[in-house]
């Protein structure tokens, strides 16, 4: 099974796909008891590269293919570039990756180099990358796979129709990361044409990059929540609406709380997603909720190793002997 199931309602064939969608739906007793909702997860991390950019990215490539593309670029925060650069890989296209100088966690890079793109590092921040590939494509036969791809956008909005077909209808309410607006506009799209009751759709961004929350663009995004450090949504305008629209919200989470979202996630609830994907779980345990809602998680936790590592306990020094063995496991 892949989110190809819903064919007929995407707009091409499936000619590049790594059996993409079908992530999934899991309930979590932990977050239920404390916020007293009944908490589902979304766990994307489960798509074939690690993030929900694979569902967007299947039918972009395939369009790509179809128009006779010959490469296929991005700018990105790490997770598209991992994407664009396996589904590249896949359709024999050559694939080019812009990726912000030192800002890009270390399973991302290793995908990207690993799926033999090119991997550019630009001396700039994500928002600059992208001002750059809008102008590129203008120039040559390049397909753009970024979020402002409306291929994108149709891919993405199959995991609405994964959750209300898991359900059996809508959920109350959809907790979501927001960076660069694409997926919460996704989402909208997919409850829409599932033509059922459309959930409250409530976006978190990080304190330090959160432009939707204050109105404006923010110049130095700064989270550790990498895949959401940006500070000039492509898609603010019309995730803005579809959150009005749901009586939603959009609201700023601390880096701390994604932090404690993310540990807990992990150690209660044993699913592992990266940092950026705790800021809906953060959201959910700062702002509460009632009924039956979904907390979407974009990405696996193994995407971004020096995070984890910097937030789990210490291995354990230990002898070779049973007693010290007995000691440390027991005690
Ligand atoms: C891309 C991404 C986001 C943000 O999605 P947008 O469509 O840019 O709002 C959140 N989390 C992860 C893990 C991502 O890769």
């Amino acid at each position: 099974m892949s989110l190809w199931r819903y064919r007929d309602r995407l707009p091409v064939e499936p000619l590049v796909t790594l059996n993409e969608g079908d992530t999934p739906l899991i309930p979590a007793p932990r977050l239920s008891e404390r916020t007293g909702a009944e908490v589902w997860l979304k766990f994307e991390g489960a798509n074939p590269t690690g993030s929900f950019k694979d569902r967007g990215m299947t039918v972009a490539v395939s369009a790509a293919v179809r128009e006779g593309a010959q490469a296929v670029i991005c700018a990105s925060t790490g997770n598209t570039a991992a994407s664009a650069a396996a589904y590249a890989a896949r359709a024999g296209l050559r694939g080019a990756v812009i990726v912000p100088e030192g800002n890009i966690a270390t399973g991302k890079l290793a995908q990207a180099l690993m799926h033999d793109a090119r991997v550019v590092a630009l001396r700039g921040n994500f928002d600059e990358a992208l001002r750059l590939v809008r102008e590129l494509v203008e120039r040559h036969p390049i397909s753009l796979v970024n979020s402002v791809n409306e291929f994108r956008i149709d891919g993405q909005k199959t995991a609405a129709f994964e959750v209300c077909d898991g359900l059996g209808e809508a959920p109350d309410a959809l907790f979501i990361p927001v960076g660069n607006a694409g997926n919460i506009t996704s989402w909208h799209r997919g409850f829409e044409e599932y033509e059922d009751a459309i959930p409250r759709l409530l976006g978190f961004q990080a304190e330090g990059a959160a432009p939707l929350v204050h109105g404006r663009a923010v110049a130095r995004p700064e989270t550790v929540a990498s895949a959401i450090r940006i500070g000039n949504p492509a898609r603010g305008e019309e995730a803005m609406e579809a959150i009005a629209s749901s009586r939603g919200s959009i609201r700023a989470v601390s880096d701390q709380e994604i932090l404690a979202a993310y540990r807990l996630l992990a150690a209660k609830e044993g699913v592992f997603c990266e940092p950026a994907s705790a800021a809906s779980v953060a959201g959910l345990l700062k702002y509460g909720a009632e009924g039956r809602v979904v907390c979407v998680l974009t990405g696996h936790g193994l995407k971004d190793p020096t995070a984890a590592l910097d937030q789990a306990r210490s291995v354990i020094p230990c002898e070779p002997s049973l007693a010290a063995v007995e000691e440390v496991v027991m005690g």
